[in-house]
């Protein structure tokens, strides 16, 4: 980025992800787009994430071309010891209100995020649209705050519009026969979307549950950031973003992020995994050397992302419906996954067999380039927003177990709208996992490999010159700069 003589010092944007891996992952992605624009960034991430980051990564190196560019550390206010996946999850939130709040406008009312080249202060927060307390802070110190939301639009609007579920009786939902009722006042989800493809969060049977109120009130607050920045793109999900348009006039939709920076950091010069690993968990590359020795599109990938938690019983149908496909198969199996109380008994001798066979096993993957290998011919996924993103741009068609939160909207999406893969929210057992296993690879492969290539292409426009990403993520430069000529 050339800068004349009279050009106005860069703006400075802090970043602010909720800390997990799957926001952690796409907001340093939108991070280190803004610090090859030429804009400072201070990235402020978890005592705990930041500690994790910089075990497994090279973040540091990565990042030291930037001079403009630091990352600052807060406390999520959990014990060290506190697993923070599973049903720990949400106690995050509480601590992040309690205990980083205050900090956190410390932090910037202090100077203490100031540039650490230009020491000029923040003049724009990119916090993450799952928290609202940001907006507050920015309010209360003058400085201008985008949201940026890092799961799907649709999901995004499933959410937005809970309390208006609620206003029309839709919820409570009565139970498990009531599963499959269709949910009539999310617009433009009249005639797919069920109870059970709602955020997991309205799975109760009392509306004043703390964390339903939460999901419905934090999504409610996105409106009164400036500007709302999606990882998604408009050819994906045009007619939803319109509907949230009338509520968030200003969005940016910059998806997928992690094709956009590959663009822009240049696809030849660099191997990715050296360029943007953004991994909380200590990835094992010997996968890639396995993959290397399989057939083409002959292996089925497996993960479920950094958050979910499965029982052992649940782990077992679906080793005995990988093994029992007689497909090949990748399996992410990280070391905290499975809760260990229900037996830790001898593994069956055709289970050992059939994975030393067939099958690889990893605590960590390097996804991306794992769902990029020509070998990988279908993606078993807990359809994570990132997840579902990469399968879409690799062209891999899914199968989808929704563990919580949006991900049961996006497996809705992924089979009844976009028609890239089945989905098998809320059944574990071997045969239906041995059954979806074939048809994905088999039976209906054609089928979906018209959708996924086409998806592929029009994820990859969007981000190439003129492409609706690409033009809006030169417009999210522009008015950050514009912020800054404006602040005080
Ligand atoms: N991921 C990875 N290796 C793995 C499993 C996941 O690098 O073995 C990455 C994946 O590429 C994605 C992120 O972790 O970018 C998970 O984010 P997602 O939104 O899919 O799910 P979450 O973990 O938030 O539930």
């Amino acid at each position: 980025m050339e800068q004349g003589l009279n050009a106005p010092p860069p703006p400075h944007v802090l970043i602010f992800p909720f800390p997990a891996q799957g926001h952690v992952n796409s907001m340093l992605k939108l991070a280190e787009l803004l610090a090859l624009a030429g804009i400072h960034v201070t990235f402020l991430n978890t005592d705990h994430n930041h500690d994790r980051l910089v075990r497994y990564t090279n973040v540091l190196a990565r990042f030291a071309c930037f001079p403009g560019f630091q990352f600052k550390t807060i406390p999520d206010g959990l014990p060290a010891e506190n697993p923070r996946a599973g049903d720990h999850f949400m106690e995050m939130f509480g601590t992040l209100k309690s205990v980083t709040k205050p900090i956190f406008r410390k932090i910037l009312s202090s100077g203490q995020s100031n540039s650490n080249t230009s020491r000029r202060p923040v003049s724009c927060i990119i916090a993450d649209g799952i928290l609202s307390f940001p907006i507050d802070v920015g309010d209360e110190l003058g400085i201008p705050v985008i949201h940026f939301r890092t799961i799907s639009a649709c999901s995004f609007w499933a959410y937005f519009r809970i309390p208006d579920i609620i206003d029309a009786g839709e919820l409570p939902i009565r139970g498990n026969g009531d599963m499959d009722r269709l949910i009539t006042s999310v617009p433009d989800m009249e005639t797919f979307l069920r109870c059970r493809d709602l955020p997991s969060y309205c799975r109760v049977s009392d509306l004043a549950d703390p964390n339903l109120q939460l999901a419905a009130d934090e999504t409610r607050q996105s409106p009164r950031a400036r500007a709302l920045v999606l990882n998604t793109f408009e050819e994906l999900e045009g007619p939803v973003l319109s509907h949230i348009r009338t509520h968030c006039p200003k969005i940016y939709t910059l998806g997928p992020l992690h094709l956009l920076l590959k663009l822009k950091l240049g696809y030849k010069t660099t191997t990715l995994h050296s360029q943007s690993s953004n991994s909380l968990f200590e990835v094992d590359r010997s996968c890639m050397t396995w993959l290397d020795a399989q057939p083409l599109n002959s292996v089925i990938y497996v993960s479920f992302g950094s958050i979910t938690k499965m029982t052992k019983k649940e782990l077992m149908e679906f080793w005995y419906g990988l093994v029992n496909s007689k497909k090949r198969f990748l399996w992410v199996i990280r070391p905290d996954m499975v809760d260990g109380k229900d037996g830790d008994g001898q593994t069956p001798a055709e289970l050992v067999e059939g994975t030393k066979e067939r099958g690889y096993m990893v605590g960590w993957a390097p996804q991306e380039e794992v769902l990029a290998h020509p070998a990988v011919g279908g993606f078993f996924t807990h359809s994570g927003w990132n997840s579902t993103l990469e399968s879409i741009v690799a062209g891999v068609p899914m199968i989808c177990w929704p563990y919580f939160a949006d991900q049961q909207v996006n497996s809705r999406f992924v089979s009844e709208v976009w028609k890239l893969g089945m989905d098998m929210k809320d059944v574990c057992d071997r045969v239906t996992v041995e059954k979806m296993v074939n048809d994905l690879t088999v039976e209906k492969r054609e089928e979906f490999l018209k959708s996924t290539v086409k998806m592929s292409r029009l994820a990859r426009e969007s981000v190439s010159e003129s492409g609706s990403s690409y033009c809006n993520f030169e417009r999210l430069i522009e008015d950050i700069r514009l912020m800054r000529q404006g602040a005080k």
